[in-house]
This record gives C-alpha cells, sequence and structure tokens, in this order.
C-alpha cells in the first residue's frame, strides 16, 4: 500500500526515519510531501495514496474526492477537527487519531504557561506562586489527568469535570469532582481547558464563565482557539483588570487583546504543545504501527468516525 506523510509542520526527522522504518518494513511504500506551499498541493499528492498520516493537515471533502484508493487517515496526535469526518464516512474511509502519545507534552507545555503568567512573562515585576492555587480542570481526559498529576506533585489543589466521566474516575485521577462547570470556573485561581473542539464546545467559553472566575485568576487554553468566544474573553479581560488568560495558540483578535491588555495574555505564535521531538516521535510511530495493524488485521481500535 502506498502510505503519505502529508506534514505542513514537519515531524522531527528521527521521526520520518522511525515511521519509515516500521511502513517499509510490513512492506508498505512511503511517500512524504513536508512543508507544502498550499492547499492544492495536498490535494495534488493524494490521487495514488492508500493511506496518509497527518498532523494538522487539513482533510477537506476536496481531498478526500481527490483520493479514490484512500482506506486510512491517522491524524498523529489527539484532536482530529482537522478532518472532515462527515466526508471521509462518506467515502468508506477511515480515520482515526493517536491518543495520549502527545499528552505530556501539552500538559508540560499547560503548567509553563501558569508559572510564566504567574511570574508575569518572565519579566521583573512582582509575580506570584502557584503551590497552594486552586486549578480547575475542564475535561478530564489525557491531557487533563496528566495537569492534574503534575500540578497536585507542584501543591496545587486540583478539582475537575468531564461530563463523559463518572466522579470515581475523577476521584481516581487524584483530582475533586466539580458539581458543575459554572462552579469549577468559579472556585479556580487558573483554569485549564482540555476539551476537544466540537460542535458542542465551539464558543462555549464565554463571558459569563471567565468573568465568574475569582480576583487575579487566569485562563489557560492548550486545546483549541476555537472555544473560546473571544468577544466574551475580551469584554471580561476589560471588566476585570484582574484576570488573565494564556493560550497555545493565539486567539483571532489576539493583536488588539495584546495591544489593550499588554502582559495580561499570551499566546503561542503557532501551535506547539505537542511540538516536542518526543511527542513528534511517539504520535507519528504510532500512526505507522496503527496503519501496518489495520491493513494486516482490520485493526480499528482508535477509529473515531464510526
Ligand atoms: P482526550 O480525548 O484524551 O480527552 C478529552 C476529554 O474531553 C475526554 O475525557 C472527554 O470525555 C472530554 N469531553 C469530550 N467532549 C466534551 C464536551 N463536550 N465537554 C467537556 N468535555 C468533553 O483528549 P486529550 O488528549 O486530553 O486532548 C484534549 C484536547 O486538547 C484535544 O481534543 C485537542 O483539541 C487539544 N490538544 C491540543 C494540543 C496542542 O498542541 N495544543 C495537543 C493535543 C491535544
Amino acid at each position: 500500500m502506498k502510505v503519505l506523510i502529508a506534514t505542513q509542520k514537519p515531524f522531527a526527522a528521527v521521526a520520518v526515519e522511525g515511521i519509515k522504518s516500521i511502513l517499509e518494513e510490513a512492506g508498505h511504500e512511503v511517500a512524504l510531501l513536508e512543508k507544502y506551499p498550499a492547499q492544492e498541493d495536498f490535494v495534488a499528492a493524494v490521487a495514488d495514496v492508500e493511506a496518509l498520516i497527518i498532523r494538522s493537515d487539513k482533510v477537506t471533502p476536496e481531498v478526500i474526492a481527490a483520493a479514490p484508493k484512500l482506506k486510512i487517515v491517522v491524524r498523529a496526535g489527539a484532536g482530529f477537527d482537522n478532518v472532515d469526518l462527515a466526508a471521509a464516512s462518506a467515502a468508506g474511509v477511515v480515520v482515526m487519531n493517536t491518543p495520549g502519545q502527545n499528552s505530556n507534552a501539552v500538559a508540560e507545555l499547560a503548567l509553563g504557561l501558569m508559572i510564566f503568567m504567574a511570574r508575569t512573562q518572565f519579566t521583573p515585576a512582582t509575580g506570584s506562586e502557584i503551590e497552594g492555587k486552586r486549578l480547575g480542570i475542564q475535561a478530564f481526559g489525557n491531557v487533563g489527568r496528566l495537569v492534574g498529576a503534575k500540578a497536585k506533585a507542584l501543591g496545587m489543589k486540583v478539582s475537575a469535570i468531564d461530563p463523559f466521566l463518572p466522579d470515581e474516575k475523577i476521584i481516581a485521577g487524584g483530582a475533586e469532582p466539580a458539581s458543575s462547570l459554572e462552579a469549577l470556573y468559579a472556585g479556580s485561581d487558573y483554569l485549564s481547558i482540555h476539551i476537544p473542539a466540537t460542535p458542542e464546545t465551539i464558543g462555549s467559553i464565554g463571558y459569563d464563565l471567565i468573568a465568574s472566575m475569582p480576583k487575579g485568576a487566569t485562563l489557560i487554553n492548550t486545546a483549541r482557539k476555537e472555544v473560546i468566544d473571544e468577544a466574551g474573553l475580551a469584554k471580561a479581560l476589560r471588566e476585570r483588570p484582574d484576570l488573565k488568560y494564556a493560550a497555545d495558540v493565539a486567539p483571532d483578535c489576539y493583536e488588539a487583546l495584546r495591544e489593550e491588555f499588554g502582559l495580561r495574555v499570551f499566546a503561542t505564535p503557532k501551535k506547539m504543545g505537542a511540538q516536542t521531538s518526543e511527542a513528534n516521535i511517539n504520535a507519528g510511530l504510532a500512526a505507522a504501527r496503527q496503519i501496518v495493524s489495520f491493513f494486516a488485521t482490520g485493526d480499528t481500535r482508535f477509529q473515531v468516525n464510526r
């Protein structure tokens, strides 16, 4: 089978080598499309491929339509909102992610952002410490659980909410279950967002939740920019000069926020949560193994478009 690794933002070279060797050992042919200048280049490259490995690359209906032999797309990473699942399903294409493979990288970044904001973006101003502060975790999945465990080790008081997890799982993960999302926001000095971007979550975090946070609170978003209602965020920051916001990656209105609110806001210039060599390698190799196993035995364990 022909497998295309299509990555606008390439994997580390060592990850590409590992992916190639797993696929080639299993008898597959590997093609590489990196740093392509335009979406049309991606569309043009899929004509004869049976499998795709992508990162944040956009698998649109056009990509699916241009790939008549395509059987499987594996998103090397957790979020898969860059893949048009309906178009893939309609064409009988299996879509998978590689859950858990980059979670540690994202969790470390979330904690790094907390400390960075607590220390006024590493300027000499008097900052604060995160020990003893209340951390709320919105969605207790792979990343959320790791953030909780690491934050506890740093002396934070950790609460969490996840509508798809029973309280026992949150307690087993070392966090206090919050009674509601509203209670979590209202009772957290730091609130770390780990929900996926879905039709239900997009734009779901707005003025009411943000403005309900306690004095001096910081909202940390390493999930997706789309889950934030940006007008609501700006309004809350304007009315509450004590609130802060840090994100991976920048909201659309970042320049305006930065101009108006200065060091109270921060965003990474490019999404970098999973951008560590370890995460690159883990997610890339997992994607290759999942493709090998899919073609060898029909294994669809990590399918997300059932
Ligand atoms: P995960 O699938 O392990 O966990 C997601 C959790 O969200 C699950 O526990 C699920 O129950 C919960 N959830 C699902 N729908 C929800 C909803 N409507 N409201 C509240 N909770 C909901 O995913 P993860 O690995 O923890 O990653 C979480 C998100 O972080 C991803 O979807 C992705 O968007 C983002 N992410 C960002 C980066 C980055 O580079 N910044 C990297 C990895 C993941």
